[in-house]
């Protein structure tokens, strides 16, 4: 509290509730204070007893006449203030005034008592040996039977202790918020019932990140559900969260990054009632850090890594196909050879041993099978990969940045519409990445026929029951209803052959899909172009 402001408070408890417990419509009436013995009950109470009960009293009690001359101070009063009781009568309690209590106070105190009302406040006294203390004061009339002020009556004690706590209390505390408030890292605290008990303003900043023009409840449900087991864990057991990382895409490119962490606290009861049971009540405190630049500069160089690494594979899967069209090509005419050999063996009987025609065909079959064994071994092999947890939502991302100069080219506007938060897909990153990059580039290639003005991009995620859902929409001409699942066949090309389509994308597509235990088809309702529809489960582990 400011000195202004302490000020004002003792000045406006003229008219506040006194602080100690005398009632403003109770100033102490002469009568009674007893002059013969008081009997209550079976119990009778002497003025001697009276006047023990003030002497002995643990506060500092002083009776003064109109104008604050002390006529009687108790031993609590001596203790206080280190004063002798005789040392004081006849004293104005101004010497107890360290000339430090602003005027204004004193006017406060006067003016109450003159009203014939009690007055409750803090004043800088001094002691006899010049030492300070914060004197917690209650001073009130003592009133005649006629309502006249006869005396007046005042109680302190010292209160530097308990003020000097609650400074220190009140400073830990606006440091405490100082340091929360300014610091980047977002913190909640939630109650038992989830309920936010408090947040900081990077908080509230990221709470209109996550769930914009909504309540901040809202926010927390959202980080819940990314956190998952870790945060159920923390609710039930108190295990303590550190660096889970969750992200959330915020629409168009922007996906952001979160290192959290949480930890239960303890807290107990503050009401009266529960003093000495002392119930505890479990929070939970979480801070959540935004390690999006982090990520995005470790994304940057992974993706430069990619490229290359996309480029060789495509090279490879491009061998692959070639080497499978050289051996589908040439299996027939093997088999051609091998259908007429046998016809000829049987039409020759037994002169077939030495006829010049047979022997040149088993020469050429032989040759064909060496050629298709020597092809069948040239066809790179595909690298075994580990299935790991996949965020598909960032496969796509990098897809597209894989894809930026040819979608540049054709001039082809991509719209982006990722699920807030994908739950992990198990699977082969790789493989998975090549099957949206080969969506991606037949969508490229669809939109890229002149005839085509409008060229739209729409690539979406969701989650759907237990599976992530991908949509890739183009504008292009599509596929006509009767080839949807013609085109998922080897070697099927919607295109003429030479324009270099080796009709093995959408086979390779469906295999890896297949691979995950997921589906890959065409939406036979959308009109406007081709939409490819694949769904992965993510509670798969296979
Ligand atoms: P003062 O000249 O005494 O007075 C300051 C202001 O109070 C002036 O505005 C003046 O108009 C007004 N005032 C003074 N006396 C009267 C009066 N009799 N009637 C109406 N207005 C008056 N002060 C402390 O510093 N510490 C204490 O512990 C303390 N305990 C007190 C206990 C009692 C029961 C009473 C009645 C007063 C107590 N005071 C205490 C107040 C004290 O009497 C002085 O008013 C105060 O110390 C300021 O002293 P001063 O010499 O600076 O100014």
């Amino acid at each position: 509290m400011t000195k202004a402001k302490r000020t004002e408070s003792m000045i406006e408890s003229e008219t506040s509730a006194p602080q100690e417990p005398v009632a403003e419509s109770a100033p102490i009436i002469g009568a009674a204070i007893p002059k013969e013995p008081v009997v209550i009950g079976s119990v009778t109470l002497t003025p001697e007893i009276f006047l023990q009960a003030v002497e002995h009293a643990p506060v500092a009690i002083s009776i003064t006449d109109l104008k604050a001359n002390i006529l009687y101070a108790n031993r609590a009063f001596s203790a206080v203030t280190g004063y002798g009781c005789d040392e004081v009568i006849g004293k104005n309690e101004s010497i107890l005034s360290n000339r430090t209590t602003p005027r204004l106070v004193y006017q406060a105190l006067w003016s109450r008592l003159q009203q014939k009302k009690p007055w409750s406040g803090v004043l800088v006294n001094r002691r006899k040996d010049n030492s300070l203390y914060l004197a917690e004061l209650t001073v009130a009339p003592v009133l005649s039977e006629a309502g006249e002020t006869l005396y007046y009556l005042g109680m302190h004690r010292d209160s530097s202790d308990l003020h000097e706590l609650e400074q220190r209390v009140n400073n830990q505390k606006q440091m405490i918020e100082a340091v929360v408030n300014s610091a980047p890292v977002a913190m909640v605290l939630l109650d038992q019932e989830d309920r936010i008990a408090l947040v900081n303003p990077s908080f509230r900043a990221l709470a209109t990140e996550l769930a914009p023009g909504r309540p901040m409840d809202e926010a927390v449900v959202t980080l819940r559900e990314a956190l998952g087991e870790p945060f159920i864990a923390l609710c039930d057991k108190g295990t303590k969260i550190s660096s889970h990382e969750i992200s959330f895409d915020m629409g168009g490119y922007s996906q952001r990054w979160y290192a959290c962490h949480g930890i239960s606290i303890l807290l107990e009861d503050e009401r009266a009632g529960n003093f000495f049971s002392q119930p505890e009540a479990r929070y939970l405190l979480l801070s959540i850090n935004d390690i999006t630049e982090l990520r995005q500069r470790q994304q940057d160089s992974q993706l430069n890594a990619l490229k290359a690494l996309m480029a060789e594979e495509e090279l490879l899967e491009g061998m692959r196909e070639t080497f499978n069209g050289a051996i589908h090509r040439l299996q027939g005419p093997v088999n051609l050879i091998g259908a007429a050999l046998k016809m000829l063996q049987r039409r020759l009987g037994e002169q077939a041993k030495n006829d010049p025609v047979l022997l040149a065909m088993q020469e050429a079959q032989k040759a064909g099978l060496e050629a298709l064994d020597s092809l069948t071994a040239s066809i790179p092999v595909v690298p075994e990969e580990a299935k790991l947890p996949v965020n598909m939502n960032q496969l796509i991302r990098e897809v597209i940045s894989l894809s930026i100069d040819k979608l540049l080219a054709q001039g082809i506007v991509v719209e982006w519409k990722p699920a807030m938060h994908l739950p992990w897909v198990m699977g082969r990153e790789s493989r998975l990445r090549s099957v949206l990059k080969q969506l991606v580039d037949n969508a490229i290639e669809a939109m890229s026929a002149r005839n085509i003005s409008q060229r739209d991009l729409l690539i979406s995620t969701s989650v759907e029951k237990n599976v992530v859902r991908i949509e890739i929409s183009d504008l292009g001409p599509g596929i006509p209803a009767a080839l949807t699942y013609k085109v998922f066949e080897p070697f099927f090309s919607t295109k003429p052959p030479h324009k270099g389509c080796r009709g093995m994308g959408l086979p390779m597509v469906q295999e890896i899909v297949a691979e995950h235990a997921g589906t890959v088809y065409i939406d036979t309702q959308y009109r406007n172009g081709c939409r490819m529809i694949v769904e992965l489960p993510f509670s798969s582990a296979t």
